[in-house]
């Protein structure tokens, strides 16, 4: 199997915006994804780290036929039940005050930067400049584009969105001289998922808290990918014990539907009538899905299987890099990235596929690892095996 880059005839109709291998993947369920040919992979993509109850969890199924037979969607404009219940929640296990849903991670981050203007403007005199990272990830609409900080981005389609000072992770004093009395927000991955899990140190994150509460400036984690039990607690800020002012968590939130959210605390929850919205805001099929999926994550057993599965695979991980003469292990949870000292990842993750394992190069030189967070001790046994086959082609196993 390969990855085309011209496009095979029957995928001709579709925009062609990222390499993809030339199968079609028609069933998933639990850890494995099989393609059309019928060939089963163990898959540690799980939709890049959104299926967090693994392929087609029964909860979810049960929740949308009865959502379905329900409600789908009474209009932004009306209350529904599950949205109610899901803000409720949320808001109880994270010690938020309120909640906006949207659909995808870049909406919600977009709405964390229209907060932080709104609310720059109403407390802060018209601040309105955030302060974002080099490697950052936080979307791909055209005001989360500029907020991050993808090599070459900028270059893409200007004129790009302003108000955005960019800083370097885990180096306080790029921070300070990004700083400007236009300022409002600093916002940021706590551990940075595209750039290759690239975590933010407790240190850094608590004296980016203690800078904001000096300057008055919100603290805003974009916790799309490390929110939702990722990193083994429900959110990544409870990981490192500190605590953002805004918070945005998309992906593993519905578990395999779209759904995101923003919350804010009650200090900065300035949204008024007209200022946000959206078409599926709040959906109850969507908000149906993500109450039974929250109400899974949040069991403390749930996430204790979190950490001990992804301590094995963080230790798996280790050996392999000791045993192959490869770089650095990072991660929290269960995701995980392995440097290979080389640029050869791409190679990496096809050989990978032959042998029937789903990865991810998240930088040319390095793999990530994202698997269900219900994953087995076996599933994690299995893909650390087919793992060490693929980075040793040739040596018998
Ligand atoms: C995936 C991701 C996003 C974007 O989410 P979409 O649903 O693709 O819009 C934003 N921030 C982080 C940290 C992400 O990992």
């Amino acid at each position: 199997m390969q990855t085309t880059t011209v496009p095979d005839p029957q995928f001709r109709h579709l925009m062609q915006v990222t390499a993809r291998p030339a199968s079609i993947f028609v069933r998933g369920q639990g850890a494995w994804l099989w393609d059309e040919a019928g060939r089963r992979y163990l898959d540690w993509l799980q939709g890049w780290a959104v299926n967090s109850l693994g392929h087609s969890p029964e909860l979810i199924s049960r929740a949308l036929q009865e959502q379905s037979t329900q409600l789908l969607t009474p209009s932004p404009a009306l209350y529904n039940l599950p949205s109610l219940r899901l803000a409720a929640s949320l808001c109880e296990l994270s010690g938020f005050d309120q909640v906006f849903f949207g659909s995808t991670g870049a909406e919600a981050n977009e709405g964390a930067i229209k907060l932080a203007r709104k609310w720059g403007r109403v407390a802060r005199g018209g601040a309105y400049e955030i302060v974002t990272f080099a490697d950052a990830f936080h979307g791909r609409n055209l005001a989360t584009m500029a907020a991050s900080g993808k090599a070459g981005w900028d270059a893409l389609f200007p004129p790009n969105v302003p108000g955005f000072a960019k800083a370097r992770l885990n180096d306080l004093d790029s921070v300070l001289a990004a700083l400007s009395p236009r300022s409002v927000a600093i916002l940021l991955e706590p551990v940075q998922g595209e750039a290759g899990v690239r975590p933010a140190t407790p240190e850094f994150l608590r004296a980016l808290r203690r800078l904001c509460d000096e300057r008055g400036l919100l603290l805003m984690f974009d916790e799309v990918q490390t929110g939702c039990a990722r990193l083994g607690e429900l959110f990544g800020f409870q990981h490192f014990g500190v605590e953002p002012d805004v918070l945005t968590l998309g992906k593993g939130l519905g578990g395999g539907v779209p759904i995101s959210a923003l919350l804010a605390r009650a200090h900065c929850s300035v949204f008024e009538h007209g200022d946000q919205g959206g078409t599926y805001a709040g959906n109850p099929l969507m908000c149906a899905v993500a109450l039974a999926v929250l109400d899974r994550l949040r069991q403390p057993e749930f996430l204790a299987g979190v950490r001990t599965q992804g301590a094995r695979l963080g230790e798996g991980l280790r050996e392999l890099s000791a045993r192959h003469g490869l770089g650095e292990v990072r991660g929290h949870g269960l995701l995980w990235a392995l440097e290979l000292g080389h640029d050869g990842a791409g190679a990496v993750v096809e050989r990978c596929r032959e042998q029937g394992l789903l990865i991810n190069a998240a930088r040319p030189h390095c793999l990530r690892f994202m698997p269900r967070l219900d994953s087995t001790p076996e599933e994690i046994d299995q893909g650390l095996r087919l793992l060490e086959r693929a980075l040793a082609p040739g040596e018998a196993h």
